[in-house]
């Protein structure tokens, strides 16, 4: 696997925008066995890396890379599902699994080469087992796989919890260190309480992390709160255990079985999240992916990422499939979210990039030079930061 290394490279143009830290007009960094090794003015960059080739974008700005907090490769475009609510949504994909699994890979491809073509650099994916993770490792991007499982196939729910473990364990081996894997609790109504409560105690137990998908649908609500609706006939199918509603909403029902923590990624939080439900997400410190064309397509609401920003959540953007979003480019995701809240762009930027990957929260971006910033890049510097050491090209 190991390649030489290439040689270093300065890439400048008339404006880079570090996100962490202020702009930079004729701006460069450095880039070293495929990391960023120093972001400054050209003329420092240039003085400290004498004899480095050096490549020139005029007119150009240079942005860092799009961060992915939620999407799934595994889906394409042209047949989606109707959408304009979640249950017909939902029964339709449900119905077409089976005839899904012949293309998923080819699907996974052409997604993750569509998301890269649009400048995203890292993606937190979610797929049935893992499955997408072989198209997400060949196709250079970094990331995290979320490998989501269905206990009722897998016994009780110790034997599913030791099985996922398992097989996020075995899916590790061999992987570029770009790209890891961690477990997803798919959501609330397709995974039962035991199963869930264990999957995420022994995430927590190794550090690791875990993503699901919450607060999703006005369906979801009904279901958690009441025990009825649509998705009680789902939990049914997939769950196989007794329900009859938590009388909570689907934040209190997380929290009640131990899901939220600062290792998690919940998904969507559209319909219902309430203050308190804001509360419960900054005080556990779960960071959020917000994936407003999906919400929009299946008739989710809109989720309350300027109070959850106002409260210190982290909130990243996500575009989840393609067959609830019309496309893997998060830039388009982030002006839509732009748009339906009234950012400005330099919220926008910091939601796509470093907030999403959890490097500072974009509700905490400043727009004075400071030390220390919130990607750990400080202000301005004299070239060869290394605290910008480690950031993807
Ligand atoms: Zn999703």
């Amino acid at each position: 696997m190991t390649a030489p290394a290439p040689r270093p490279l300065i890439f400048a143009a008339d404006l880079v925008l570090p996100v962490s830290s202020p702009p930079i007009r004729d701006g460069a960094l450095l880039v070293e066995n495929g990391r960023i090794a120093a972001v400054g003015p050209l003329s420092e960059v240039g003085r400290e890396n004498p004899g480095v080739e050096v490549r020139r974008f005029p007119r150009h700005t240079i942005i860092p890379g799009a961060v992915n907090a939620h999407a799934h490769l595994g889906f394409r475009r042209g047949d989606e599902p109707e959408g304009g609510s979640f249950s017909r949504w939902m029964t339709e994909l449900i119905s077409r699994l089976p005839e899904k699994a012949a293309w998923t890979p080819e699907a996974a491809r052409n997604s993750a080469r569509e998301a890269i073509e649009a400048g995203t650099t890292f993606m937190a994916e979610s797929s049935l087992y893992g499955e997408c993770l072989p198209q997400l490792a060949e196709s250079g991007l970094a990331g995290t796989v979320y490998a989501e499982f269905l206990p009722f196939e897998l016994g009780t729910p110790e034997e599913a919890v030791d099985f996922i473990e398992e097989k996020v364990r075995s899916l590790r081996e061999g992987l570029p260190s770009r790209v890891g894997v961690e477990t997803s609790m798919h959501a609330p109504y397709t995974v039962d309480p035991e199963s869930a409560r264990l999957a995420a105690q022994r995430v927590r137990e190794r550090e690791g992390r875990l993503a699901t998908h919450l607060s999703e649908s006005p369906e979801e609500y009904e279901f958690i709160s009441k025990g009825t609706g649509f998705l009680a006939d789902i939990f049914e199918r997939f769950a196989q255990v007794d329900w009859d509603g938590k009388g909570d909403s689907p934040v209190r029902y997380a929290e009640s079985i131990g899901l939220l923590w600062p290792g998690t990624i919940a998904a969507h939080l559209a319909t219902g999240v309430s203050g308190e439900d804001i509360g419960i997400l900054a005080r556990t410190g779960v960071a959020a992916a917000h994936c407003p064309r999906s919400n929009e397509y299946l008739g989710c609401g809109v989720s309350p990422v300027p109070e959850m920003l106002g409260r210190g959540i982290r909130v990243g953007m996500g575009t989840d499939g393609l067959w609830s979003s019309p496309s893997m480019n998060l830039f388009e995701e982030t002006l839509f979210a732009v748009k339906l809240h009234g950012f400005d762009g330099e919220m926008g930027l910091a939601l796509a990039t470093l907030s999403g990957g959890g490097r500072g929260d974009a509700g905490s971006i400043r727009r004075e030079p400071r030390d220390g910033g919130v990607g750990g890049g400080g202000g301005r510097r004299g070239g060869g930061d290394r605290g910008r050491r480690g950031a993807r090209v």
